[in-house]
């Protein structure tokens, strides 16, 4: 779960993800840096779509499972698909926290905590800025 050496279908060098990003995505996707709470784009925000990696553009998040969890970040109860996003351990912290990270791309999205609501009771709070919304065909 914390192995740092990990392939993921979409990989790029340093230099490369550097150019493809914005110095703010980068930091934040590449990097782990957080959102400014309540300060971000998604934060309050209500259309109806999908949200995807502002990196690999895979697909991330359904607007439908997106709610206000107060914390000043979009919280969702659930990924899109059980296979978008994958886990690691992060110890930055003094307490274990259950990184989210994209599954193609492997880039930081932000955290899954257990204090959400059902069905799931679970909370990915998760930085507008790895993400990119696309409304609902
Ligand atoms: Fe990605």
């Amino acid at each position: 779960m914390s192995d740092k050496k990990r392939e993921f279908p979409v990989s790029k060098s340093e230099e490369e993800w550097k150019e493809s990003l914005t110095k703010r995505e980068y930091l934040v996707l590449r990097k782990g840096k957080t959102d400014p709470p309540y300060k971000n784009k998604y934060y309050h925000f209500e259309e109806d779509g999908i949200f995807k990696c502002a990196a690999c553009g895979n697909e991330l998040f359904d607007s439908k499972d997106k709610y206000d969890s107060g914390s000043g970040w979009p919280s969702f109860t659930k990924p899109l698909k059980e296979k978008a996003v994958d886990y690691r351990d992060d110890y930055k912290l003094s307490h274990r926290r259950t990184e989210v990270i994209c599954s193609q791309c492997g880039s930081h999205l932000g955290h899954r905590f257990e204090d959400g609501p059902e069905p799931t009771g679970y909370r990915y709070c998760i930085n507008s800025t790895s993400l990119n919304f696309e409304e609902r065909e």
